[in-house]
Formats: structure tokens, sequence, C-alpha cells
């Protein structure tokens, strides 16, 4: 699905260079390349606080903490993303209240948060799924009308600018209360391990969470709140800095991919594609999903794995369904859409290596297969 090792030959002297600076001055952790990272991406994302942490799963859990929500305090997010926003919820013995998403964009369905919205809510957490920022503009209303924390899933969105209807931009993560992302190797800014970090432009909350990254410590040894140990390591941050730079040329080869692939299928009826205006949206394409509507998604799925192309399901079962998740309060009902996909869905390679050859081979193959 992604191909790291090309993309490594083209930054490897700086990448070598800086390892092996880490190892020569042994600042293995908290070293001077963690701070110069943390102020690079500051400056990127023109967000003044970026604390980093050792993933992204920790970021959303260390960005709960912080805003101090208590056992049975109601936190509303996606039925259809990956597991960890909802796990990170369930460990902090929050109540977490799944919602369905928007066929268009595949995100949170703002009308589906309205409706979930009780006296015990105390937070929305949006996942910008695949690479394309959610409706902030409408959940931050909603969140402001009831007084609600915004804490913004970015782990599949980093660089990803979001439009308001008055034209201004901001990025992906820095528009909520608080922002956290991941630096899973595989995401669209990936370290060599693992890594993670939280955003956030208020003073107060960021010394909070600097403090709760830190088991709690403000001064040390004097430890005022039940914190955790999640530090970003020297080795992830030399790896981070060599990347961060090249990240939107990075995010333009997948849009330039993407548009590849959906000027391939886009006139097929049996494939929907990523509904996207290339002009006027942003969209950085951490996975590119199509939707099968024939039936045929599973037995596409074993003719690509069969001509050697990587694919994958993202996600093959809602959350509401997970032994996990489940409660008795849903009705699957209020699913149809991410019930709709998890059947239809299948997630093509996508990274910044694709060449022209890759993907018509890749579309080709599809076509043959979905007549
Ligand atoms: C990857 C991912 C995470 C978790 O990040 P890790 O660094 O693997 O802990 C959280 N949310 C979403 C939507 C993700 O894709």
């Amino acid at each position: 699905m992604v191909d790291l090792k090309s993309q490594y030959e083209h930054i490897k002297e700086e990448i070598n260079a800086g390892i092996q600076e880490v190892l020569d001055t042994t600042t293995y952790i908290n070293g001077p390349k963690v701070h110069e990272f943390q102020k690079n991406l500051e400056s990127y994302l023109d967000v003044k606080h970026v604390i980093p942490c050792a993933n992204g799963t920790d970021a959303l859990q260390i960005a709960m903490m912080g805003m101090g929500l208590k056992p049975g305090d109601e936190v509303i997010t996606a039925d259809f993303t990956f597991a960890a926003t909802v796990e990170v919820v369930g460990l902090l013995g929050l109540t977490p209240v799944l919602v369905d998403v928007e066929e268009d964009t595949m995100n949170i369905s703002v009308e589906a948060i309205k409706k979930a919205i009780t006296p015990k809510t105390k937070a929305i957490v949006p996942v910008h799924l695949f690479g394309r920022a959610a409706n902030m503009a409408a959940i931050m209303d909603l969140a402001n009308e009831h007084n609600l924390f915004v804490i913004e899933d970015n782990a599949q969105a980093i660089g990803a600018n979001y439009t308001f209807a008055d034209g201004t931009k901001k990025k992906a993560g820095t528009i909520g209360h608080v922002g956290a992302t991941s630096f899973f190797p595989s995401k669209n800014l990936g370290c060599y391990g693992d890594g993670g970090a939280i955003f956030t432009n208020d003073d107060a909350l960021a010394h909070t969470i600097r403090g709760i990254v830190n088991h709690g410590m403000y001064e040390r040894y004097h430890h005022d709140v039940v914190g955790v140990n999640s530090r970003l390591d020297s080795i992830q941050a030399v790896v981070l800095n060599a990347k961060l730079p090249q990240l939107d040329t990075y995010n333009q080869a997948r849009k330039n991919a993407a548009k590849v692939y959906n000027d391939a299928f886009e006139t097929n009826e049996h494939i929907i594609t990523p509904k996207f205006d290339f002009e006027r949206d942003d969209h950085v394409f951490h996975q590119y999903v199509i939707r099968i509507t024939n039936g045929k998604r599973d037995a596409l799925l074993t003719h690509l794995q069969e001509k050697g192309i990587p694919c994958a399901i993202y996600y093959p079962i809602p959350l509401h369904k997970q032994k996990a998740y489940t409660d008795e309060r849903y009705n699957d009902a209020d699913f149809a859409v991410t019930n709709k996909f998890v059947d239809e869905v299948i997630a093509l390679p996508m990274h910044t290596e694709l060449d022209k050859e890759q993907l018509d081979f890749i579309t080709s193959t599809v076509l043959e297969f979905v007549l």
C-alpha cells in the first residue's frame, strides 16, 4: 500500500546524518531535535503549541485528559473510523457515543451529531477521515452553541487545509480546541517508528498537556495531576524534520495520483469515486477509497491481490458492531451510511512514489474486473 523505501532513498543523506548526530551526542530523549521539530511543526501548521508525544492514540488520550473530562461524560465520534478514536474514550471511563457519517465526504455527519447531543455531552471528536477535513465550520458552531469541546483526530489529514465560507483557510487539526495526530510510518507525515503530537492555540491547555505527557509534573518531582509517560524520541524527530519540508510536495503527489484514479473510474457505473473538486477542495488522500456498488467488492479484493496489487478494506466492521464498543442504546438503522460503506469500500495503493505505469496497471486491472 505504501512505498517507504523509495521515499527514503531521496532523503537518505539528511536522515542518516541526523541519526548519527543523535548517536554521537547521546541526546536520545527530549534532545534538541525534538524541540526543533516542535518549532518546525508549529510554524508549518500556524498553531501556537505543538506537544510531541509517543503515538497518535496517546495524543488523543492526552488531549481528552487535558480537557478535564470526567467518567460518565459523553463524547460523540464517528462510527466509521479506526478504533483508536473510541478506544481512548473508553479507557478514560468516558461514554463514547457513535454516530453515522456523511455519504459524500465519509466524515462525521453534523445532523447525526445534533441528534446525539444530550445534557451529558461534553465533547465532539471529528475524524478527518482518509485525508479530508470534516465539516469543521458547522461542528464548531454546534460546539459553541452547546458549550462542547472539539478534539480533532487529525491522524490521517496532516497538511490538509480547511476552507471556511469566507475563503479563509486553516490547517486541519488547528480549528478545534485541540488536535491530535500520528506519525506512524504509513501516515502522510510518518517517522520510522511510533510518534504523535497534540496541537492547540490555548496557552493554559498547552501547559496542562505538557505536564500530563510527563507524569503530571510541572516542577520536577512534583506530581500535580495523574499523567502518563509519552515522548517522541530524537531519532524520530530527525526523520520528521527531514520530511516536514517535503510534506506539501508529498501531499500533492498523492493528490495527483488520486486524480489519475478518479479520471479512470469516474464513468464506471459500479464505482463511486471520492467526490472531490480538485481546484477548490483540499484532500491529502491518506487513503484513496472507492466504493464498489455491484456487490463485487470482495471478489475485486481477491482479484487485485492475485495480480499482486496491494489493497485493503478500511474499515470492514462498523465500530457500533464491535464487541468492545457495542451499546444497547444504539439502533442499527441510525448507521445506514456506515453499514453500507463497510460492504462497498476498497482502498487502492496510495503513496508518494506511484508512477504512471503503476497507476495504469492498477486502474486497468480494476476496470477489466468491474465491468
Ligand atoms: C493511525 C490512527 C490513529 C492512531 O495513531 P497511532 O500512532 O497508530 O496510535 C488514530 N486515529 C486514526 C483515525 C488513525 O488513522
